[in-house]
């Protein structure tokens, strides 16, 4: 329900903003070579998604 800014508390107020702050993109660590990785990506340092060798990486 819509209410009047001026009957909102700044407590009330800031409380709701902080619900939906964004944090940013959750990163996983890699199973098999422990390195950080985003969330359903192919890890970049060893090719594997998933516990399969997805794309072959060269050093
Ligand atoms: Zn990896």
């Amino acid at each position: 329900m819509a209410v009047p800014r001026c009957k909102k508390s700044k407590s009330k107020k800031r409380h709701r903003k902080a619900a939906g702050r964004y944090e940013g993109i959750e990163s996983g660590v890699c199973p098999v070579c422990n390195e950080p990785v985003l969330p359903h990506r192919v890890c970049k340092s060893c090719g594997n998604y998933k516990d399969k060798q997805v794309i072959t990486v060269e050093e």
